[in-house]
């Protein structure tokens, strides 16, 4: 598979994401992470960097990190080690960051997806470098304060998960593919609330272009992305600068850039700091990190189904191609949704079909969650009976799928008073149909010369002659036997 170009160059995106973990408390301390608290009230004397106070690790986030590394498959060290990374800034009080360096947590691993390629489904697969645990710093405010800045430090302390790609993506679509992946896993294994409004999942993006077959050119990171959108407007303007500045002739230089929404341009920050500006070294306060692979195992074996493992059985276990797999584990709530209708109706496919089509169409437009839709996946399934069962047909299942979600009731009753159970009855059925047939000699006529298309112009009026309710394939076998 050939990389697509743009205007002659091969773009190479690779993505850190900074996952807030869902703790209770904080990495090192014993504050509250709920966000949203007045300025400086969920800081403790470790948040502030007190003289003579030292971290503790947070259990609950080196088992969050354990859970990350299982679902996409990568090693969990079994010795890791927490290193300082030194910088100034106001909102770091202690002057250093702890984080992880040579050796992090989590090594290795991938995510792979579904996306659209042209009219194909290709399976895409990026791989992991490595995510790490480290804290979050505070936050400098410089709007709500009247002439001077302020440093809240709630958010000092923080857990997160920092997941770091190979420059494995090859387009914008392939980023935001694989952001939407990732915000899928961490959020199903419930490591991460997800939420991207209130930063709780950031992507920094890598982007770089090149001539084909070249080396990698030189990167400017993208910070702090916190919608698809703007990572898709971000990375495609980042990409058509870095070529205008390459055909103009000028070399680009590696920095730090911000996106800025109300332009969709992005400006540099800062140019970029190396690994040693940063005077990493191992944090004394800190022992490594042991895990146990007893502990691995206990982790894994409470673990919920992993999407990935869940789409592979519906294939197995419901026959359903590839992509409807993928497309019903996009959360947990829509997989149970499937599951409950396929077994109450046993029509696997048509469940999917029903659920990927007018159940999303109408969630979509009414911009609900499937825990909100209206109709239950019992009344879906009791629906799917009636249409496999030929009482009613697909285009009155519409009809009665429409009165089930804005009027509710159920399905049978539904059928009942509007009327829409198919024509079953050959008998009435058959009178119909000589009627029509004596209605309309002239296409009875050329469809036994041997033209096809004029039985359209019978099955037509027999539908409307039966008000809709005759069954297609029944009024097809009965036309061929009376026509021969
Ligand atoms: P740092 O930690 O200094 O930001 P890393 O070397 O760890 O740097 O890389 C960070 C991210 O940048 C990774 O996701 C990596 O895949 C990506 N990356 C590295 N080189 C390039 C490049 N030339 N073009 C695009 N992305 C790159
Ligand atoms: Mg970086």
């Amino acid at each position: 598979m050939t990389a697509k170009l743009v205007q002659g160059y091969e773009v190479v995106i690779g993505f850190e994401t900074h996952t807030q973990l869902s703790t209770q408390s904080k990495i090192f301390s014993r504050a509250s992470v709920a966000f949203g608290a007045e300025p400086n009230t969920q800081a403790c004397a470790v948040d502030m960097a007190l003289p003579g106070t030292l971290p503790v690790m947070n259990v609950g986030a080196v088992e969050r990190a354990i859970e990350f590394g299982l679902a996409v498959n990568s090693h969990i060290a079994e010795r890791s080690i927490f290193a300082r990374k030194n910088y100034f800034y106001p909102d770091l009080p202690k002057g250093y960051q702890i984080s992880q360096f040579e050796i992090p947590v989590v090594q290795g691993g991938e995510v792979s997806f579904f996306m659209e390629e042209g009219k194909e489904t290709v399976r895409k697969t990026v791989r992991l470098e490595r995510a790490h645990l480290e804290e979050d710093a505070g936050k400098s405010l410089h709007e709500d304060f009247i002439g001077q800045s302020g440093i809240d430090l709630n958010r000092a302390g923080t857990p997160l998960l920092e997941i770091v790609t190979q420059p494995d993506m090859r387009s914008s679509d392939e980023a935001v593919a694989y952001a939407k992946e990732l915000h899928k896993i961490v959020t199903w294994v419930g490591i991460c609330d997800g939420n991207m409004q209130e930063g709780s999942f950031r992507c920094d993006a890598n982007v770089s272009v090149r001539k084909p077959g070249q080396p990698l050119g030189t990167r400017r990171e993208i910070k702090n992305l916190n919608s698809f959108k703007f990572m898709q407007q971000a990375i495609d303007y980042e990409v058509r600068w870095q070529i205008d500045q390459i055909e103009d002739g000028h070399a680009i230089q590696q920095a730090t850039v911000l996106f800025d929404p109300d332009t969709g341009e992005t400006r540099a920050m800062r140019t970029k700091e190396d690994a040693a500006d940063y005077r990493y070294f191992p944090d004394p306060d800190l022992p490594p990190l042991v895990i146990g692979r007893d502990w691995v195992e206990r982790v894994r074996s409470e673990m919920d189904e992993l999407p990935r493992v869940m789409a592979e059985r519906f294939v197995k276990d419901y026959a359903l191609p590839e992509y409807d797999a993928t497309q019903l584990t996009q959360s947990k709530t829509v997989a149970a949704y499937f599951e409950a209708t396929a077994k109450a109706c046993g029509q696997a496919k048509l469940a999917s079909n029903w659920i990927m089509g007018e159940v999303s169409r109408r969630l979509n437009t009414s911009e609900m969650s499937i825990e909100q839709a209206p109709v239950s996946a019992a009344q879906l399934a009791a629906l799917i009976v009636r249409i496999s069962d030929n009482t009613i047909s697909n285009n009155a299942a519409r009809q009665v799928f429409d009165a089930l979600w804005t009027e509710g009731g159920e399905v049978d009753a539904v059928i009942e008073a509007k009327g829409l159970k198919q024509m079953n009855d050959t008998g009435e059925l058959e009178k119909i149909i000589d009627e029509v047939l004596a209605a309309n000699p002239k296409n009875v006529e050329e469809f036994k010369a041997g033209n096809t298309k004029a039985l359209n112009g019978l099955v037509g009026p027999i539908m409307k002659a039966s008000k809709g309710k005759a069954n297609p394939g029944q009024v097809n076998a009965l036309l061929m036997k009376k026509l021969g």
